[in-house]
């Protein structure tokens, strides 16, 4: 702790998200929702509130729209899509109309009561998918709530401002980013919550999981984010702000000198950026930092998202609207959903990550399987030797000769149907079981390529539920433990001359990168935006300082060691 006149300095610690260096003056937003109560109304009210249901569903609606077309970040912009779609959901409307009319009750609590009913029972589902709807839901709630009553719900921020709050919706967020706000600090939420996946995707520096940062920090107050470093320094002293004034210099300056052209490292060690995408919107930004193709395209967005193309021919306009927009190879995953968020059946689960998910749900929903099979075949052929397929939470021999099999039944298939595919495609595994990490050599042998999903091969293999905010300090994925999985995998692809590319979070961290460069796997796939600090770092040493940091790292007892290590070798 530092000390000037009366102001002491002070660091509050989280985990980074995001990128960069933020500084500015904190604005506390109150996230916290009042309860409605039950407010009785006559018939001859009841037209009125009707009407006022209406009108502030139209409200919001323009004003999510009018914020969706302001918007190129395409994360953003599907998630207030997905508010548009539920707002005009008509089971929604049917309750709200039902309260008013039946129950005599005001609309202000027929809209509370009605959202909160639908909030209770995905909490009660338990799954994390849902988690995010919740709060989608929430914010929803309270918007319509806001305008009927006629509450302005504008926070008052500006630019330059550093927003804390104990947690923000995914559209607060966007709003704050619109302001042209210069960080964010969140109480809760993991480094994998919605939030702060957009956080990252938007390029915010953020802290999120910093512990009583609502209670310690005030609004006036000055803070510096670092992002990198998971670091909030409240009160910064001068000395602290030329310091990081330096940094942000610095950052500016090596980020506007990259090489976009070659990626290798100062010895001349080849390796390849590649992005990982969900949406055609997010192309542009796979061309504007330069990544060598799509390392992993998300599917599960088709069945879910605010615009559903489940069916094989709205699924092909998918993929080839990928392939058409981008260069060089396209990793479609098969779809990875599960858990209880069952697509034919809702089953609820207690543990749904161990539960029914990926390719243990594919096998069993076989017309799901095989729309989605042709649909990618049928583009390959337009597209021979750029399109692979990906199959997700891969944990046994037998799930990887039924989807082979499956493959070959849909390739026969397609053949009688006279369609022409590339007969050559590739077919990859990923790797987020520990269970295939032990044992990669025998995997390997089945199939052309592994791609390393870090982020839930920590999850299955400290035991720490991803989106746990309540434990996502032990949700480290440089852990010692991962780390060795991955050399585990590393050798037994190798050994059996397989491709490998790492597609979990570790790629697109600097800690992460250097190890897995170290290691001898050049092939890394993260979000775009992750590209340029990334390629910045493995252009800036050379091959054997990364072998020498892997050596430690995996001789390290702790993931902090882990860390120290990287930033005494890279500093
Ligand atoms: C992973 O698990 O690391 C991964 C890339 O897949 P997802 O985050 O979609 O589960
Ligand atoms: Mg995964």
């Amino acid at each position: 702790m530092m000390k000037t006149a009366n102001i002491t300095e002070e660091q509050i610690h989280g985990r980074g998200v995001g990128s960069g260096i933020g500084m500015g003056t904190a604005v506390l937003i109150d996230t916290h929702s009042a309860e409605v109560e039950p407010n009785s109304i006559s018939t001859e009210a009841v037209k009125v509130h009707k009407k006022k249901f209406i009108q502030a569903n139209k409200t919001l609606i323009g004003e999510l729209e009018i914020m969706a077309g302001d918007l190129n970040d395409s994360g953003s912009k599907e998630i207030i899509e997905a508010q548009l779609q539920i707002i005009k959901d008509p089971e929604i409307e049917k309750n709200v109309s039902g309260i008013i009319e039946e129950k005599l009750l005001s609309v202000e609590y027929a809209i509370y009561r009605t959202y909160s009913k639908f909030i209770e029972r995905l909490k009660e589902s338990g799954s994390e998918l849902f988690k995010q709807r919740i709060v989608d839901l929430e914010d929803i709630r309270d918007r319509l709530v806001a305008i009927v009553c006629n509450h302005t719900h504008k926070h008052p921020v500006k630019k330059g401002d550093v927003v804390v709050a104990k947690d923000l919706s995914p559209t607060e967020l966007v709003s704050f980013h619109e302001h042209g706000v210069a960080g964010l600090v969140m109480e809760r939420g993991g480094p994998t919550s919605h939030a702060a996946i957009i956080a990252k995707s938007l390029g915010l520096p953020s802290v999120v999981s910093a512990e009583h940062a609502t209670k310690k920090i005030k609004t006036g107050d000055k803070l510096i984010i670092d992002s990198t470093a998971g670091a909030i320094t409240l009160h910064p002293v001068d000395g602290t702000v030329a310091h990081y004034k330096k940094l942000q210099k610095e950052r500016e300056k090596r980020l506007s000198k990259i090489c976009k052209d070659v990626f290798e490292t100062k010895d001349g060690f080849p390796f390849q950026l590649m992005a990982n995408i969900e949406f055609e919107a997010e192309l542009p930004k796979v061309k504007e930092y330069s990544a060598r193709g799509i390392g992993l395209l998300r599917t599960e967005g088709l069945l879910f998202g605010s615009r559903i193309r489940k069916g094989r021919e709205e699924q092909e306009v998918f993929y080839e609207n990928i392939l058409s927009g981008s260069e060089g190879i396209v990793t479609i995953r098969l779809f990875d959903v599960g858990g209880d968020k069952g697509v034919t059946r809702a089953n609820k689960e207690s543990n749904p990550f161990l539960g029914w998910r990926g390719v243990r749900l594919l096998l069993d929903e076989k017309q799901l399987l095989h729309n989605q099979l042709k649909a990618i075949l049928k583009v390959s052929g337009k597209y021979p030797g750029r399109v692979r397929i990906l199959v997700p939470m891969v944990s046994t021999m037998r799930e990887v000769v039924s989807i082979k099999k499956e493959l070959d039944q849909a390739k026969k298939e397609m053949l009688a149907e006279g369609c022409s595919f590339d007969d050559d495609i590739k077919l990859g595994l990923m790797v987020e079981v520990p269970s295939v990490a032990v044992a990669t050599r025998n995997f390997a042998k089945e199939v052309d390529f592994l791609s390393v999903g870090t982020n839930d091969l920590t999850q299955y293999t400290l035991a720490v539920d991803r989106g746990n905010e309540r434990i996502c300090e032990l949700f480290q994925h440089y852990h010692p433990s991962v780390l060795h999985l991955i050399k585990m995998v590393y050798d037994g692809a190798q050994h059996e001359e397989v491709g490998l590319s790492v597609c979990g979070e570790l790629a697109g961290d600097p800690v992460g990168a250097a190890f897995l460069i170290g290691l001898g796997i050049n092939e890394l796939s993260m979000l775009p935006h992750s590209i340029p600090g990334i390629s910045d770092l493995l252009t800036s040493y050379s091959k054997s300082d990364f072998e020498k940091f892997s050596t430690a790292a995996l001789n390290s007892t702790n993931a902090d060691e882990v860390k120290n290590l990287f930033e005494q070798y890279f500093s």
